[in-house]
């Protein structure tokens, strides 16, 4: 798969990837331990930032997911055997690395009857012990609509439960073809319902063909199932293969939703061309539960 850059992308864009000593002795303990983050798998523009600042974002259950979203770089196919020893592996990734904050996320499991849930709740009970004082956040896939597997992962006391609607509701078909919008609202809702004491959060990424009215109609819908944190990106395109590109955004068209979304009530808007959903986590959890 071509990983060039397509498109000449806008100046607020063009950052330096820096690669130094921290960087590369955090990459061989991932090999070593034989761990998966997104912040490699993705090449997040952000890696060097967030490794310093102490958050990272593992990605469990295997690297190869059964979904194929057009905008995922993830590779896909047959999922890997299951991993029983991977939760204690990320705990000691997190404790060797000593994070404040762990994102523990996953490629979709859609071949296991739990979709991975009861690995994620061994996850976050294995950081736990080994790391008491490190927020745990939770990036679950969809789990297809079982409420079943939502509550073992809630069972297991997460500092945050995030799930992304990704995209606005009429791309949502085109950009992640075996989700489903009102899904995914669903499962913030149920957990809501479930464990309303965990914050709720979800991300959307701009630049797949939404207009500025259906961003702000998403926030309308994450705030009425009481999502809490709201995290806006920049799309970008990671291959040829992948779903172009239709606008890049300013920084201050993000400045502006980050306003809307605080006007609407959610507890923190992260909101940036470079913002992942996992960028500057630990803050997003602290003025989360400050409010
Ligand atoms: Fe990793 Fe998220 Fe930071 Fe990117 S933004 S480097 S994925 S923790
Ligand atoms: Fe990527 Fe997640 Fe979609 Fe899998 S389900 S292709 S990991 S975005």
């Amino acid at each position: 798969m071509a990983t060039r850059p397509i498109e000449r992308k806008p100046d607020w864009l063009k950052i330096k990837l820096t690669t130094g000593d921290n960087y590369k002795e955090l990459k061989n303990m991932m090999r070593g331990k034989t761990l998966h983050t997104v912040c490699e798998e993705a090449k997040c523009p952000n890696i060097h930032e967030c490794w310093t600042n102490r958050t990272a974002t593992f990605m469990i259950l295997g690297d190869i997911c059964t979904r194929a979203c057009r905008f995922c770089a993830v590779n896909t196919g047959l999922p890997t055997e299951l991993d029983l020893q991977e939760p204690e592996r990320v705990a000691e990734a997190v404790e060797q690395m000593g994070l404040r904050h762990a994102v523990v996320t996953s490629v979709a499991r859609d071949d296991l009857q739990d979709g991975g849930a009861m690995i994620f709740a061994e996850t976050i009970r294995a950081v736990r012990r080994r790391n008491p004082f490190t927020g745990v956040e939770v990036l679950i896939p969809d789990f297809q609509g079982s409420e079943e597997s939502l509550r073992v992962v809630l069972a297991a006391k997460p500092d945050i439960l995030n799930h992304n609607v990704e995209t606005v509701e009429r791309m949502s078909d085109k950009v992640r073809a075996k989700a489903k919008y009102g899904r995914s609202l669903e499962l913030l809702e149920r957990s809501k319902r479930i464990a309303p004491s965990i914050p709720t959060k979800s991300s959307i990424m701009l630049g797949v063909g939404e207009e500025w009215d259906e961003i702000l109609q998403t926030m309308d819908d994450l705030r009425a199932v009481d999502c809490n944190i709201m995290t806006i990106g920049q799309y970008l395109q990671p291959s040829v293969n992948h779903l172009p590109v239709t606008k890049y955004y300013t920084p201050e068209q993000f400045a502006e939703l980050k306003e809307e979304g605080q006007k609407r009530g959610f507890r923190h808007v992260e909101s940036g061309p470079l913002v992942r959903s996992s960028y500057h986590a630990h803050d997003q959890v602290q003025s989360a539960q400050q409010s």
